[in-house]
Formats: C-alpha cells, structure tokens, sequence
C-alpha cells in the first residue's frame, strides 16, 4: 500500500529505486551493450531468445508494415489524436535566424538530425499512442530517416501496425530492451546506426539509452511513469476521480510511482479509495507494486508544497484547483503541468507528448518535442572591415592563451 508521511518528514531521497537493484540492472545493461556492440547480430539472436522469447534467427528482425485498414473507434480516435498532436507543435518555434550587423551577417541554422530509432514500448502494455507521440514531433521537424522498434511481442497489434501505417512508417523492427538500444547505437550487420534514440521504457531501456549517450543523442531518460497530484481545493472535490488520475500513471509498470500532497483531513478517504480501486482494478498486481515506491504527503502550506513539488521534479504534474494556473510562476521542476482533472488527458489526447522526463530528470531536461529532434548550427560572415577591426582584439586573447598559430591567423586579417 501507499506510504504516509508528513511534508516535513519527506526526503527528495525516498524518490530513489533503491541504488543495489539499479546497479544489479546497470551491470547487466552494460553487458548486453557491449556483447550487442562486439558480436553484432548473434548476440541480438541470443538475446531475443532470452528476454523475448524470439526466434530472430529464424523469423528475422524487421517486418514490412501491411497495408492494413481499420474501421474501428481505435481508428477514428487515433486520428484525431495525431491531428491534435500535429496542431499543438505546429506551435512550436523551429526557424532558423539572421540578422545583419553592418556589412557582417550573422545567425543560427535549425537542421533536423538525420536519422531517428523511436523504442515503442511493449513488454506489459500495448503503446500506439508512443508511436504518435515520438514520430509527429520528429515528422515536424524534419527528420528525414525514421526507424521503429518494439518488442516482438507486438508483432500482430493491428493498432500498432495501423497507426505506424498511417504515419508513413514502412517497415517495423523487432527488437525490444537494452539489446535493442545497443543495436541502433552502434549499428550490426543487420540493423542501421542512426544519430538518435527516442522513446520511453522500462528501467533496461531508460538505463541503456544513458550509457549509449554520447555515441548517439538521446531525447532524455524517459523511464517509469511517475505522478504528483497537489490536492489544493476540498469544495466539491470529487476524490474518486483523484484517485482515478494517480492510479492511471501507475498501473504501466511496478516500477511506476505517484505523491499525493493533500490535507490530514482527506487522508482517510483517500486511503479507502485507493484500496477499493486497486481491488477493482484488471492490473491491480502492477497497482499494488507501484503504490509501494509511491507516498501520501501530508502538508497544508501552500508554500512547502510547492517546495516538495520542485523537490521532486515530476513527469506529470496535477494541481487540482480550479484556479491553479496561479501558481505556475513558481513551478520550476515538472515534466508537464496539468491543472483540474487533466493528467490523464494529456496521455492521449491532449496535444503535448507524454514522452516525458521521470527520475527527478525535470530539473534539467524537457520532454519530447520538435525541439528535440533539432540541432543549430551558427553561422558567421564577416565584412572586411569587421575583419580588420575584431583581429585585433582576437589575436590578443589568442596570444593570452598560449596559441601560437591562432594569433598569427588573426593577425592576418589586422590593419596593416
Ligand atoms: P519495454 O518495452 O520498455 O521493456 C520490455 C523489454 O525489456 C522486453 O522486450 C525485454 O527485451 C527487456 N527485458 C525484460 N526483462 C529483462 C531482463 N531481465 N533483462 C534484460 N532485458 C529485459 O516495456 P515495459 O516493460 O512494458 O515498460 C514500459 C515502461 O515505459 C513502463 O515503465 C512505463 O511506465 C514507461 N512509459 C514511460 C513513458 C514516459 O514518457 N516516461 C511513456 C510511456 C511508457
């Protein structure tokens, strides 16, 4: 069950998977990175067999997506979905810019990386809607080589197919885990090295898009689903649909966790609510591990919840209130802000990706968008009399620090 704890007893700690389990799980990542990076395609056999139970010798890595047509609720509301999607990071600022200083031009290119791998997550749970989410903002932004993974356990989800189908993505590739990572990292003799990896996971993909960082970008470390929900407003709070929200983020993996910041009088019903729903709930054994990484905190002033919140740094936040917009100016640490109800929007059909930062990782880092997939390149052309004029100053600074040839270039360009 939930853990209960007062605000001031509530250490940004306790937010940790305990770090033995993490290492055991890094020490087993970074073998299957570096058998993947050593033995190519026989390690990925290997693999595929052990955690998957997959025959890629026999059935090969990829399939080519069929030209299926679904006329079904699925259908029409994925539709919708992507044409909401699309809207909201149509929004999104992704020009490049010039501006002229005297006879000297100067400005940022915005290029798309080239090549893009989405993981699509699939051990416990089918996930279309990652699809979307990962590929709109990357087909926003330009990216021209887009390749898809999954575990093979997902081979036959018409809804995958569907939805991967009707974003113009031809061919599905097999691979699911940190085998699947180190594959498109570095490339093997069958799978193609690209120059991102994008797409949430478990704790195997989260901690291997980590170690592969650096040999290829990365959009962050997506992991376990994670949830904050400020009950900040009691008058006809209906706490069931409270529950609903943070149960919802929960019930992905038994790695996910949830805080409830809330006031000693609604702690009661809250416990009696989360019980009932658990009972009721088809995934309730994921439900009963994830409650257990998860707390009830109890804290009435409006300034220390907004402290732990920041604290921890949350992928989804939930401020119940009908006015919380108030309190966005001191909101520095969230993956996205939901006011009223709305978390669970912003899974599917919100607009924004939930391709979002977990781990604390909101204090740094964003969640996926059409930024994301965007790199920039300066760009400097000098006049000849801004030459003239800087080779001064340029050349001084190189000789202050000890480069030689970066002087004499300079100089080259000085008064006479
Ligand atoms: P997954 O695809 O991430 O992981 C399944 C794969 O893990 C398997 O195919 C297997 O290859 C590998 N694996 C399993 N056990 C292993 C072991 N012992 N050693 C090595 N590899 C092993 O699917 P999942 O497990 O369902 O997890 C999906 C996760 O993604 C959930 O935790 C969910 O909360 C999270 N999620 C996060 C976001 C976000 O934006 N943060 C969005 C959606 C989903």
């Amino acid at each position: 069950m939930i853990n209960v704890i007062r605000g001031k007893d509530f250490d940004p700690n306790f937010l940790r998977i305990e770090d033995s389990k993490i290492k055991e799980i890094e020490k087993n990542v970074e073998f299957i990175i570096e058998e993947v990076k050593t033995k190519g395609d026989l390690a990925l056999y290997d693999f595929s067999l052990r955690y998957d139970n997959y025959d890629s010798r026999k059935y090969g890595f990829k399939i080519n997506v069929p030209d299926i047509d679904l006329s079904t609720d699925f259908a029409v509301a994925i539709k919708v979905m992507i044409e909401r999607v699309k809207n909201y990071y149509m929004h999104e600022y992704k020009n490049s810019w010039f501006y002229k200083d005297g006879e000297s031009i100067f400005g940022q290119l915005v290029v798309p990386v080239d090549s893009v791998l989405l993981y699509v997550p699939g051990g416990r749970a089918s996930y279309p809607s990652t699809v979307v989410m990962g590929l709109v903002p990357a087909i926003i932004a330009g990216v021209k080589n887009l390749y898809v993974t999954t575990p093979p356990s997902k081979r036959d989800d018409k809804n995958l197919l569907y939805t991967l189908r009707i974003l113009g993505i031809k061919e599905l590739y097999l691979l699911g885990g940190a085998h699947a990572i180190s594959a498109f990292a570095y490339g093997t003799e069958s799978i193609p090295k690209v120059d991102m990896i994008i797409g949430p996971g478990n704790l195997y993909v989260a901690l291997a898009k980590k170690k592969v960082f650096g040999d290829v970008n990365i959009d962050g470390i997506f992991g376990p689903s994670e949830v904050l929900v400020w009950v900040n407003y009691d008058k006809d709070l209906n706490l069931r649909k409270v529950v609903c929200d943070f149960l919802a983020q929960l019930e992905h993996s038994p790695y996910d966790r949830g805080w409830i910041i809330v006031s000693e009088n609604l702690v009661y019903d809250l416990l009696e609510l989360i019980k009932k729903e658990v009972e009721d709930s088809e995934r309730g054994d994921i439900l009963k591990e994830s409650l257990k990484n998860s707390f009830l905190i109890i804290e009435e002033n409006e300034k220390n919840a907004i402290n732990l919140i920041n604290q921890i740094g949350p992928e989804h936040l939930e401020i119940i209130d009908p006015f919380g917009e108030r309190y966005i100016p001191y909101i520095k640490n969230a993956g996205a802000i939901f006011i009223n109800h709305s978390s669970i929007f912003g899974d599917f059909i919100a607009g924004p990706s939930h391709i979002l930062p977990t781990g604390g990782s909101a204090k740094f880092s964003s969640g996926l968008s059409v930024n994301s997939f965007l790199k920039r390149i300066s760009f400097v052309k000098l006049s000849t009399q801004d030459q003239k004029i800087l080779a001064k100053y340029g050349s001084t600074i190189a000789r202050e620090e000890g480069f030689y040839m970066h002087e004499k270039s300079l100089r080259n360009y000085g008064e006479e």
